[in-house]
This record gives C-alpha cells, sequence and structure tokens, in this order.
C-alpha cells in the first residue's frame, strides 16, 4: 500500500497523521517550516498555536465543549497533548504551547509509521496520481502551494483577522489587577484591570485614532466576526466593548466594590503568569501604536509587549461547490482536505477536520466503501456531523461563505433541543466509536 501523504504538520495534519498511523497506515507528513515559515509563525513546533493558547470551552452542554468530548471519544491525539499541556483558564482549554507543541513533535517522530519530511509542498504534482493525500496546510498555506491548488480549488478565498499581544507579567502595576472569574465562577484564573468612565474613554479615543497596518496588494479586508480586531470592534460604537472583550458584568471593582464601567481581562499564557494574553484583544494596530495605546490603560502604563498582535491572511476554499461529506474534493476523490483550508475555523474544528479525513481513508480502506464515517450514525445528533454538513452541503453562496466553527446554529435544535443535545451526541458517537473498532 502506498503511503498516505499529509501536507502540514498543523493541528489537522498531525491529527490525521497519527490517526493514520495507528491504523497501520505509513503517512508521509510534509511541513515547511522552520525553512518555510508562512507569516505569524515563529518556531519549526508541529501544532504551533499562532494566536490565542485556548483551544476553546470544556464547558459539557457548549458548543465547542460538545466537539471535544467527541473527539475525545474518538480518542483525538492532538486534543490528549492539548489536556496533558493544560494550564488555567476557567472553563477553557488552555495549553503552555511549547509543552503542547512538543507532546506532539515526540508522538510524531516516536511514530514508526510517520516520516517527517521538513520540506515545502510547492505544487501537487509532486505526488503521484492515486495517492491518498491531505490537503491541512492551514489558513497560511504558502503561496506556490496555494497558486497549484488554484486548479483544484476553482473558488478561492481569503479573509483577514489579528493576532492579540502578549505582555511581560513583570510590567503590569499588580496594585491595580485583581484575580477573579466573572461571577466568581470556578478558580480565579482571570487577571483583571477594572476601568472607571474616565479611563474607559481615555482609551477608547486613543484606540479608535490609533494607526493600523493598511491592507496589502488592494485584497478586500473581511474580518471573521469572533476574530475581530480591537480597533474595528469599537469603531462600532463607543460602548461596544463594554458588551464584548471588556464587559463588566459579574465583576465587582475591589476599590470601590461596586461593578466598574469596564474591564480589561488577561489571562496567563504559560502556566508560570510570567506572561499574560489580553482577552480578546486581537488588534492590527501597528507595533509603535500597540505600546502607545495599551499602556493608557491604568496598570498598563509601563507595559512591556513579548509578541505584538499581527495583521494576517487566512486561506480557504469554498467546501460547500468541492469537497464531499467525506471530506475529499469532488474534483479528485483521492485528495481530502482537513483544518482550516477545508473551511472550518477554531483549533477544535481543525483536529476534527483531521480526525475525520483520517478515519475517513481508514474506513474506505478496509471496506471499499468512500463515505464518510459520520453516515454510520445520526450524525445531525453530533457537533462534528453537525459541522461538517454545513461546510460540504450547505448552500452558502461562495460570497457569502466564511470558515465556520461549532455552533448551535449548524444543529437542528428544533429536533434536538440545546439543552439535551450533548446527551444525544455521546450516545451516537460512542455508537461510532464502536463501529469503529470492529473494522
Ligand atoms: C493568525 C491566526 C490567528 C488565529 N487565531 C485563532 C485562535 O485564537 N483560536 C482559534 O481557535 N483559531 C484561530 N485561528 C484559526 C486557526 O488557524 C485554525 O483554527 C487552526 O490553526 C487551523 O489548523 P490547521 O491545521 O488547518 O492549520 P495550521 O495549524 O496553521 O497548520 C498548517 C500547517 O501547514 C504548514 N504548511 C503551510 N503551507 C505548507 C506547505 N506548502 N508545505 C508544507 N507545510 C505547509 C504550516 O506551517 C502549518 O504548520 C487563527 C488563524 C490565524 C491565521
Amino acid at each position: 500500500m502506498h503511503p498516505v501523504n499529509v501536507i502540514g504538520a498543523g493541528l489537522a495534519g498531525a491529527e490525521a497523521a497519527l490517526t493514520l498511523a495507528e491504523h497501520g497506515f505509513k503517512v508521509r507528513l510534509f511541513e515547511c517550516r522552520p525553512a518555510v515559515m508562512p507569516e505569524v509563525f515563529k518556531t519549526g513546533a508541529p501544532c504551533e498555536l499562532v494566536c490565542s493558547n485556548s483551544l476553546g470551552s470544556m464547558k459539557p452542554e457548549s458548543a465547542p465543549g460538545i466537539l471535544k468530548s467527541e473527539l475525545e471519544a474518538l480518542g483525538s491525539h492532538v486534543l490528549a497533548a492539548a489536556s496533558a499541556a493544560r494550564v488555567p483558564g476557567g472553563q477553557a482549554l488552555c495549553v503552555e504551547r511549547e509543552k503542547f507543541s512538543k507532546i506532539i513533535e515526540e508522538k510524531i517522530t516516536g511514530d514508526p509509521n510517520i516520516e517527517f519530511i521538513r520540506e515545502e509542498v510547492r505544487s501537487l504534482s509532486a505526488f503521484a496520481g492515486g495517492e491518498k493525500l491531505v490537503i491541512a496546510s492551514g489558513p497560511l498555506t504558502t503561496a506556490a502551494l496555494f497558486d497549484s491548488l488554484a486548479d483544484k480549488f476553482s473558488g478561492n478565498l481569503y479573509f483577514y483577522d489579528a493576532v492579540s499581544p502578549i505582555v511581560e507579567a513583570g510590567s503590569i502595576d499588580m496594585s491595580r489587577a485583581f484575580w477573579k472569574n466573572r461571577y466568581s465562577k470556578g478558580a480565579d484564573d482571570y487577571l483583571n484591570i477594572a476601568l472607571n468612565k474616565d479611563e474607559y474613554f481615555a482609551f477608547y479615543r486613543e484606540l479608535i485614532a490609533a494607526k493600523t497596518v493598511p491592507p496589502r496588494d488592494n485584497e478586500k479586508e473581511i474580518f471573521f466576526e469572533s476574530c475581530m480586531p480591537i480597533e474595528e470592534l469599537a469603531r462600532r460604537g463607543e460602548h461596544t466593548l463594554r458588551f464584548g472583550p471588556m464587559k463588566p458584568k459579574g465583576f465587582d471593582d475591589p476599590r470601590t466594590g461596586r461593578m466598574p464601567y469596564a474591564v480589561l481581562q488577561l489571562r496567563t499564557e504559560n502556566g508560570l503568569n510570567s506572561a499574560f494574553n489580553i482577552v480578546g484583544f486581537q488588534t492590527k494596530m501597528t507595533f509603535g501604536e500597540q505600546a502607545r495605546v495599551l499602556a493608557v490603560i491604568p496598570g498598563l502604563e509601563k507595559i512591556k509587549i513579548l509578541r505584538y498582535g499581527v495583521i494576517h491572511k487566512n486561506r480557504y476554499m469554498y467546501s460547500p461547490g468541492l469537497v464531499n461529506f467525506n471530506l475529499s474534493l469532488k474534483s479528485d476523490p483521492s485528495i481530502f482536505a482537513a483544518g482550516q483550508i477545508l473551511g472550518s475555523e477554531g483549533y477544535s474544528e481543525a483536529i476534527a477536520g483531521g480526525k475525520l479525513a483520517a478515519l475517513n481513508i481508514v474506513y474506505a480502506a478496509k471496506t471499499g466503501e468512500n463515505r464518510s464515517v459520520l453516515d454510520l450514525i445520526d450524525c445531525g445528533r453530533t457537533m462534528a456531523g453537525s459541522l461538517f454538513k454545513y461546510l460540504t452541503m450547505s448552500g452558502a453562496p461562495m460570497k457569502k461563505f466564511v470558515p465556520m466553527n461549532s455552533n448551535f446554529g449548524l444543529v437542528d435544535t428544533k429536533s434536538y433541543p440545546k439543552e439535551t443535545f450533548h446527551e444525544l451526541s455521546r450516545e451516537q458517537i460512542s455508537k461510532l466509536a464502536g463501529m469503529l473498532k470492529k473494522i
């Protein structure tokens, strides 16, 4: 049997490679870093998380929580690594990124079925026709590969979003900060700074006037709602931030005993509380402006930014027109797509794509049936089924299609109420996991 080629050792590619290897397949896993470093990446490590260190909520009834428990039941390797590298983050699965990557790297390099090839794939013509291939090169797919994919992905799109700054703990005036979770739920994992009205507006005025990095090469800017730059959000109205990332609800300002006007939240980056991510502060302000504008916030006057927020490009295909439900391309069923290049959005969603692409390849090899393993169950009762049905079958017109994350908007909640959906999902996914053990 030919080895399966996987392009990209990111969240989707690593999950796909490890799953295929677990089922006895030989895998050639290609990763362009560190020799070729797509914008935003900093290291050569597999599964580098380029923005937040959070894989999203673990709350059992929430959409991202349900997707994660489905992945867990299917034996996700990458999710297991995330759990092993977990740092405090309330109900979110937050990880120490270096440790997370290291665990995955050890799994990949220690697996005799995986050949880890540090090489940029510049064209699909590098592979013999008919060889199974998983494209998991992510939102920052290199230009050479993306150009070569243009033939297969007759419609291609892009959009911009932005990364939050990470600040050094020692540069925060801790006398202005306090540890607490909103509504005091769970352990006090978040460091917060309360702002009064004058402080909020002093910051707000600087923020909306700040210089930002202009779009390149006449490219249009389309922002994905959940990754909206803070300054764009602020321009929607002077109170928008107070209903979003600077929401004061659920807090009392320890200095006044009353709800503050606005709250800035910081979350540990590494579990050691030596570096903090400013929650929801993705930005495309210029580096100089980031330091200047954030220093207007009380307690951040001496701010030292360890990693600046940056502008970036996302590359993805119009999957409803191009991809089958088993994640193979309509134009070439031996080629599969997973992760953000497929049109999913989010770390856990990328892991889910990698897992399913691999399981579908395994299933086809063992049974001769080219179908999604999700078809073996009533997958409308699962978050993964709802997500991948949307991605591959929704009638979303090409111009309106943006990468999608797990959410209840994708679920038929009239038939399967939100409140009990996690139970339906558990039932279906355990059934699937049992069936897969027998193939
Ligand atoms: C800047 C940025 C910030 C983001 N922030 C968040 C966030 O905070 N939370 C969230 O849930 N999602 C976020 N996303 C979305 C996020 O990218 C995806 O959720 C997730 O990382 C996608 O996983 P993936 O496996 O598809 O791609 P990636 O994890 O990016 O992996 C793709 C891999 O392919 C490699 N590669 C690229 N081209 C080639 C080539 N030609 N040959 C060989 N290897 C190649 C890359 O180096 C990379 O290792 C962000 C996206 C970007 C771009």
